[in-house]
């Protein structure tokens, strides 16, 4: 089964997001589990936890069907002690309230040199954090997603995704996101079907078993240019055709397939149009 639907809004209440998917028709959907942009965040109340947890099934969710993303606050690859703990903290604190809610994944950006140290010693500091939290929150699963490039973001290529899981060991609940968008704006041209089916055969050459997610995003920009800009599927420098060309292969089948597009007036349009409803 194809899980497909966009990153829904918890404002009001976490347990809104499953109705609010639910409306639009996804079988999955992605969602912050707290206020994004906010170092630190009231703990769940068992209340909410079971609010959430029955949506969930009222809404007919499983825990599989869902990508939670978390802060772009935290950076576990900050060279500075201080600020690469309370990134770490931030992101433990997650993995938690992942936990609580019974979900499964935790997708989040690797991680910035922020010009401060060089690019290698900020993937070993990257491992190293992962390492702890994979130790403190054994239950769930971090997603690296594939970054533009954007600045001193790391992560933008699968050697560096590659090179930050081998460095944890290899750990069997670690995973990688392909953000669509992302890779096309690293330098991986999947402006078709043909040229998309190349860069996924790569990423299972690169990084075999570790497909977790994916973000359907078209790019305003053309390729490389590594600029994170989101455009809505069909409307933009990848084209509609690798987009039904994803939706039809069953190696992307349960995996959840987040859509970032920037109209939500869409999303019920591209959700249809992928679910081939
Ligand atoms: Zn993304
Ligand atoms: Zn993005």
């Amino acid at each position: 089964m194809f899980y497909i639907g966009p990153h829904v809004s918890i404002s009001g209440s976490l347990s809104l997001a499953a109705e609010r998917a639910r409306k639009i028709g996804a079988s999955g959907f992605g969602l912050f589990t707290r206020n994004q942009r906010q170092w630190v965040s009231k703990p769940l109340s068992s209340e909410e936890i079971v609010l959430f947890r029955r949506s969930l099934e009222d809404n007919g969710y499983t825990r599989d069907m869902l990508l939670p993303h978390d802060s772009y606050l935290i950076n576990l690859g900050n060279p500075d002690d201080e600020k690469r703990k309370k990134s770490l903290y931030a992101f433990i604190e997650e993995e938690r309230r992942v936990s609580q809610l019974g979900l499964r994944y935790l997708n989040f950006h690797p991680g910035s040199h922020v010009n401060q140290i060089d690019p290698d010693g900020c993937l070993s500091l990257i491992a190293e954090s992962l390492q702890e939290a994979l130790e403190r929150v054994p239950d769930v699963e971090p997603v690296l997603e594939i970054t533009a490039g954007m600045g001193s973001n790391m992560g933008s290529s699968l050697e560096e995704l590659a090179t930050i899981i081998e460095r944890c060991g290899n750990d069997s609940r670690l995973g990688i996101c392909i953000d669509t968008c992302h890779a096309f704006q690293a330098g991986y041209d999947i402006s078709s079907p043909r040229k998309a089916e190349a860069f996924f055969d790569l990423v299972e050459e690169k990084l075999p078993g570790r497909l977790r997610g994916l973000h359907l995003n078209d790019a305003k920009a053309p390729c490389g240019r590594h600029l994170d800009r989101h455009e809505s599927l069909g409307k933009g420098q990848i084209g509609l055709d690798t987009f039904l060309w994803i939706s039809s292969q069953t190696r992307f089948e349960n995996i959840p397939m987040v859509l970032e597009t920037p109209d939500e007036t869409l999303w019920p349009e591209e959700v249809a149009l992928l679910l081939q409803r």
